[in-house]
């Protein structure tokens, strides 16, 4: 019992990244933040909905996801002919073409990655909205962090863009459902990633050792209040 208060009090200990001054953080607040007491940096916030918002937005996310693999990115006509293609139609069609090693890249940091961030995260946010969640909550989240440097939407809406304009000189090019949910998903991931504290998450699981978390996050210790607080 002794070694978990001590482990629990190092990790409250915190060095200031801009002045390196070593500080005590005080329980922050739902909505508050705490600030450096020499430079005034913020150390830490904490979001008013930590589970709700992130999974509401993951949620949305992965029905965006769904339209933008199923529903066309861009419809062609040409001289009375007609032509669509999703993304996993393109990736295909790269395929065949002899283009593997990019239709691969494409598959997998246009489809896979994105989907694996969103169905981890969501099996996360799910998993701690009863805490105490169990320990492979933690390895998932992991995973989640593992995935959402190669989930490139962006990249993808960039080359979608770039190549609509270039055939649009060329032949009559509409946007498809599929493209604007492209655009709602390259706005929605980062929303996710802003509002999801793995902080919160490492406070709802399950000790290492079976210990359950402690349930009394909000209670302040003002000894231990070096930094200011404001909500
Ligand atoms: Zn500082």
């Amino acid at each position: 019992m002794h070694d978990r208060i001590e482990a629990t009090l190092d990790s409250a200990i915190l060095a200031c990244p801009d002045c390196d001054l070593l500080q005590v953080l005080p329980e922050v607040h739902p909505g508050g933040r705490a600030r450096c007491v020499r430079c005034g940096r913020t150390l830490a916030t904490r979001i008013r909905n930590p589970i709700e918002r992130p999974l509401a937005l993951t949620l949305a996310a992965l029905l965006v996801l769904v339209v933008a693999n199923a529903a066309p990115l861009m419809g062609l006509s040409v001289v009375g002919r007609e032509a669509s293609t999703t993304i996993i139609g393109g990736a295909y069609q790269m395929w065949i073409e002899g283009q593997e090693l990019t239709a691969l890249i494409v598959l997998f940091c246009a489809v896979i990655a994105p989907a694996a961030y969103i169905l981890f995260s969501l099996v996360v946010l799910l998993a701690a909205t009863r805490p105490p969640a169990p320990r492979w909550v933690g390895e998932m989240l992991r995973w989640a962090d593992g995935m959402q440097p190669w989930s490139m939407v962006e990249v993808m809406m960039l080359g979608i863009l770039v190549s609509l304009v270039k055939i649009a000189e060329l032949a009559k090019v509409e946007p498809g459902i599929g493209m604007y949910a492209v655009g709602i998903l390259m706005l929605l991931l980062p929303a996710i990633q802003v509002s999801l504290d793995p902080d919160e998450i490492w406070a709802r699981l399950t000790w290492a050792d079976g210990e359950l978390p402690s349930t009394t996050p909000e209670a302040p210790n003002p000894e231990t209040a070096l930094t200011d607080s404001t909500s």
